[in-house]
């Protein structure tokens, strides 16, 4: 007798991605109800969503492949050769969590409780991994405290700096504004979502200027270029950017 296999159960689930990334893209999900458990079969953007209209991005778009790849990490290992070998040994939670235990033991016995230095910041911005537990766990064993961010202090420092506050305003609002001016950034590559917003802005009359050292996709699009040297950018002010970045000294 051959056994009837029925199909499995489908199901879609609005999310949105949990990437440390502004757009906050909106996701359906299609799952399968399968007896070993629910299975995520299809990942798309919701087109719904306002700022990314249904486009997610590359980083995104094979996510499922990330999830189920057999190259997951999915336990605890520890090292065995030496560092760069490549050399691990799966050990069990236990065994992980006493290791650690141990050698933080050991540090703050020797060199005391600052020399241990907790490093981490968004991760998926869930509450758990931004504002979670180990803020507590490190404050109570008294470790040294650190800023435990790379970009969104120094992206606010620059703001504050240029525009005089360090909020920025809803991207989608540049529908409305006259004057663009993208200075060291290529948006049309790498801030995809943002460009469509620029475009109707500037089927609505804004004028778009872009100021790099470079010629980029975003530079080829667009009214004007102002080309800089990096080194020294108030001496260059030329329409052809490639030109600047090749022949100044
Ligand atoms: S642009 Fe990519 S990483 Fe950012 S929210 Fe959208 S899908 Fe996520």
């Amino acid at each position: 007798m051959t056994d009837v296999l029925e199909p499995a159960a489908t199901r879609t689930i609005n999310g949105t991605c949990h990437h440390d990334c502004p757009d906050s893209c909106g996701w359906i999900v299609t799952v399968e109800d399968r007896p070993a458990g629910p299975v995520a079969v299809k990942l798309r953007g919701n087109p719904d969503h306002p700022y990314s209209a249904g486009e997610l991005c590359p980083k995104v778009n094979r996510f499922l492949d990330r999830v189920y790849s057999p190259d997951r990490l999915l336990h605890p290992m520890r090292r065995v050769g030496p560092k760069g070998a490549g050399e691990f040994e799966q050990i069990s939670w236990d065994d992980a969590l006493t290791e650690i235990a141990t050698n933080l033991h050991r540090v703050i016995r020797e060199h005391g409780p600052e020399a241990v230095l907790p490093y981490s910041d968004a991760g998926n911005q869930s509450m758990l991994a931004l504002m979670g537990l180990s803020g507590r766990f490190f404050g109570h064993m008294g470790a040294t405290k650190l800023d435990r961010n790379i970009c969104g202090v120094t992206v606010g420092a620059g703001m504050a700096k240029t525009v005089g506050s360090p909020r920025g305003i809803d991207p989608m609002q540049h529908l409305h504004s006259k004057l663009l001016i993208l200075w060291g950034t290529n948006t049309r590559l790498t801030n995809r979502h943002l460009w469509p917003t620029i475009e109707a802005a500037r089927a609505n009359g804004a004028r778009l200027v872009v100021i790099d050292p470079i010629r980029t996709v975003t530079a080829d699009a667009i009214d004007e270029t102002r080309g800089c040297h990096p080194a020294a950018p108030r001496h260059r002010h030329r329409h052809d950017s490639r030109d600047d970045a090749r022949t100044d000294p």
